[in-house]
Order: structure tokens, then C-alpha cells, then sequence
């Protein structure tokens, strides 16, 4: 497919259609246009700005939750990454620092199960070194389903982690395992939850618990009884809880819209037990809104720590989305439904310099246009054209 390069005078250089993007297309279009150096202000088609980027460290997993591995596909004969094919510690801080440079304030370690990457610690090490355009550390945060993290809390939050989420989608042991579909139990996801806590993950400067989140994936049909014990045992603890619905990611899940319960709908449930009052978001282009506890009086309750909900089907934020994504592999995603990467590691193995590749992700996404979900909910047949988009476990959450 040729380049599409816009007239000088539109100061825009469209270099590539992100949707067939390849390595080629990116280093001959880099070649060709001007090349782009960070200033910390790059903003793409739609305006969105780049702050946050999430880093999967790797595509492997030691749960098989029906909505994100499903068992039947995740089976012994999957053929996940090879170790070669992986970004090395050295790589991801490389790139990370130049995303930085770009903008970037916020790195979520994901995956697959981020504490499966050995010595991870190693790399939040690396991380925690880098500094923002405005001289300040990185907000550094990982999302785990918390098996190995009453094992690993202290060395993480030793390494400079200043965060983390936990996923847990339901205190009932049986749900729970069936869920996670490896038997493993609610009590030792608890136990790393507090030893997170313990660690003193989640402080903020002033010394209180903002930063320890729990995130519940919520599908009608299977633990949609489990929202209200979940909210009652997090309340008044300083742990956030947040519900995500169920999303449409990848192409193995078997998603059904039919299995999606609206956050509305939640809201409207924890409400008729314990009282909720909307609450201002903290930060522009945050995905979940935020609701606070009321008290006896009607007033919110500020010792009661607040709920989070993540409505990505049927409350779109793309407009505010200034997320990319680092796959595995090197491969820079532009949406969580994309079904192409622009692949950063053939670039950096082949020899660029850190300005080239300053240059390519500046170009990448300044044409960036996804808005996924937001055409999902206006009913557009333009969501992906059919192609079969990338896993999250692959492309991180
Ligand atoms: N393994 C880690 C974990 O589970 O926290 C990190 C990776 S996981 C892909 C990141 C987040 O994505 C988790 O909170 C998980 O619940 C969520 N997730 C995975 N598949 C999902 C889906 N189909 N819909 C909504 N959230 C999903
Ligand atoms: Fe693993 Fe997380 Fe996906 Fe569950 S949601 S299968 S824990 S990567
Ligand atoms: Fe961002 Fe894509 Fe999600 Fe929209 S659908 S919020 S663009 S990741």
C-alpha cells in the first residue's frame, strides 16, 4: 500500500494507514518525512494527548479466566512468545524513557501475569529511574490477579512499584475458582492484597492509601451476585474498588453483549445497600468514574474510600484516551481493539538511534485515530472491518 503523505503546508504527516501499518512502511515513511523530536506535547489526530503507557512483560499467565484465556484456546499446545522474542529489560527502558520524552506521566506493567516475568523487579528497578518532560518521576503501577504477590510485595515496592491493581472478580471461593478456571482461592489473593498494603504499595505523598485498587470484572450470568459482598468487605478499607464490564477483547472470549452488565446498573445495586454520590474524576482521560459513600446524612462519608466504574461498552471514553500500549514483543498499539502493532523492536534491533525512534512513535501517533468503542456504541460496521483483533493477554489490559 503506498504512503500517504500529506501536503507540507497541514504540518500533519500522515505517514500510514495504522491499521496495515508494518515495520516497513514506518522506517520508509521515517525516512521520508520530517523527523519528529520530543517536546512533551505530541498530540494525536484527535487531539488526545500521550501520558500513559502500558507495557505487557509478558504473554503468559498462570490463570485462564474464561473472558480473557479461555482454557479451550490457552491449552498445552498454544504457542506463546519465545524468550528472544520478548523485549529485554534494556529494550522496554529504552523505549520507556523515550515515551517519556513524548509525554508520557503514567507506566502500567501488565500482560499476562506481570509477576510471572522473572526478576521483574529488575526492570521497576530500571523504570522508576526515568524522569517525566517536568523532571518527576514516573507514576510506576503494575495489574496482577495477585497469585505471587504475597511473595513479591515487599521486593517490588523495594524496586521503586509505586502502585498496583489487583484483579479479583468475586469473594466467593467457588465463583471465584471457577473463574479463574485454575482452582486457585479468593483467601490467597487476599493475603497478597494485604501484603501489598503491608508493603505500603498505594501511599501517596501524604502518607495515605490512594494507589491500592482492586479491579472486578463483571459478567451477568456469573458473579453479578458477588458485587455487593465485594463492596461491603472493601469499604471503609482505603482500597478502591473499581468494576469493569465485561469488554469484547480479542477473539476468543466468545463475547456476548447479553453477558454485559452496565455499570448503571451496578451503581443502581450497591446503591440500594449503601448510598453513592458521584464524585469529580482526578485526572483528564481517567477510564473509571468515580463514586464516593454517603453517610447517615446524606453527606459523603470520606472515610468510606470510594468505587470505580469502568463502563467501556456502554459508556465510551474514548474521547479522552491518551493510552498506548507496548506489546510483548515490541509492538506499539494504539487501542486495546487494534488488530495491527507498529513494531518498535525490529526498529531498535535493526540499529535506530533513540531519535529515530523518538521520531517513529512521534509520527505513529500523531495519525493516531482509533476510537474503538465509541463507534462500537454509535452502532459504526467501521470497528476493525472484521480482522482479528489481539488478545489482551498479548497487548496488556
Ligand atoms: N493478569 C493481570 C490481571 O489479571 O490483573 C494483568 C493482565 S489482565 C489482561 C488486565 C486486566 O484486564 C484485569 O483486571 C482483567 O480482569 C481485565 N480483563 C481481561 N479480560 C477482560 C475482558 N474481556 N473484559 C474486561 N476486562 C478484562
Ligand atoms: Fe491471566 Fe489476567 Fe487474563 Fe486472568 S485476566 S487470564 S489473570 S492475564
Ligand atoms: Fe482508547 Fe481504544 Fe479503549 Fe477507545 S476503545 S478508550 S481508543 S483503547
Amino acid at each position: 500500500m503506498p504512503e500517504i503523505l500529506e501536503p507540507k503546508a497541514a504540518r500533519v504527516i500522515r505517514l500510514v494507514d495504522q491499521r496495515t501499518a508494518n515495520l516497513a512502511e514506518i522506517a520508509r515513511a521515517r525516512m521520508a518525512a520530517t523527523p519528529i523530536a520530543a517536546n512533551g506535547l505530541l498530540a494525536d489526530a484527535l487531539g488526545r494527548p500521550l501520558h500513559d503507557l502500558r507495557i505487557s512483560v509478558t504473554d503468559r499467565c498462570n490463570f485462564r479466566c474464561n473472558y480473557c484465556m479461555p482454557k479451550e484456546v490457552f491449552d498445552k499446545n498454544y504457542a506463546y512468545l519465545p524468550h528472544s522474542a520478548l523485549l529485554s529489560f534494556e529494550e522496554i527502558t529504552r523505549i520507556a524513557k523515550l515515551f517519556a520524552a513524548h509525554g508520557v506521566r503514567k507506566i502500567r506493567l501488565t500482560g499476562g501475569e506481570p509477576l510471572l516475568r522473572k526478576n521483574i523487579e529488575f526492570l521497576i528497578e530500571k523504570l522508576a529511574r526515568l524522569r517525566t518532560v517536568d523532571g518527576l518521576a514516573l507514576d510506576l503501577t503494575l495489574t496482577t490477579n495477585g497469585s505471587l504477590l504475597q511473595r513479591k510485595a515487599q521486593a517490588l515496592k523495594s524496586a521503586g512499584l509505586q502502585r498496583v491493581t489487583v484483579s479479583l472478580d468475586g469473594l466467593d471461593d467457588a465463583v471465584f475458582r471457577q473463574m479463574n478456571d485454575v482452582d486457585f482461592p479468593v483467601h490467597d489473593v487476599l493475603e497478597g492484597i494485604e501484603a501489598a498494603r503491608m508493603a505500603g504499595l498505594g501511599l501517596d505523598a501524604n502518607g495515605r492509601l490512594t494507589g491500592l485498587k482492586v479491579n472486578m470484572v463483571v459478567k451477568r450470568g456469573t458473579n453479578e451476585q458477588e458485587i455487593l459482598p465485594m463492596a461491603r468487605h472493601f469499604k471503609g478499607t482505603g482500597i478502591t474498588l473499581r468494576f469493569i464490564e465485561y469488554m469484547d477483547v480479542g477473539a476468543t472470549n466468545g463475547w456476548r453483549m447479553n453477558e454485559v452488565l452496565a455499570s448503571r446498573e451496578v451503581v443502581k445495586l450497591i446503591h440500594t445497600e449503601l448510598p453513592l454520590l458521584a464524585l469529580q474524576p482526578s485526572t483528564p482521560g481517567e477510564t473509571a468514574q468515580r463514586w464516593g459513600y454517603a453517610d447517615a446524612h446524606g453527606n459523603l462519608d470520606p472515610n468510606a474510600g470510594e468505587v470505580g466504574m469502568i463502563s467501556s461498552v456502554t459508556q465510551a471514553f474514548c474521547g479522552d484516551c491518551n493510552r498506548a500500549r507496548l506489546s510483548t514483543e515490541g509492538k506499539l498499539y494504539l487501542c486495546l481493539f487494534a488488530s495491527q502493532g507498529h513494531d518498535l523492536r525490529t526498529l531498535m534491533r535493526d540499529g535506530a538511534s533513540d531519535a529515530d525512534i523518538e521520531s517513529a512513535i512521534g509520527h505513529i501517533w500523531r495519525v493516531r485515530d482509533d476510537r474503538y468503542s465509541e463507534l462500537r456504541s454509535l452502532g459504526s460496521p467501521d470497528t476493525g472491518g472484521g480482522a482479528k483483533r489481539v488478545e489482551m493477554s498479548y497487548i496488556g489490559g
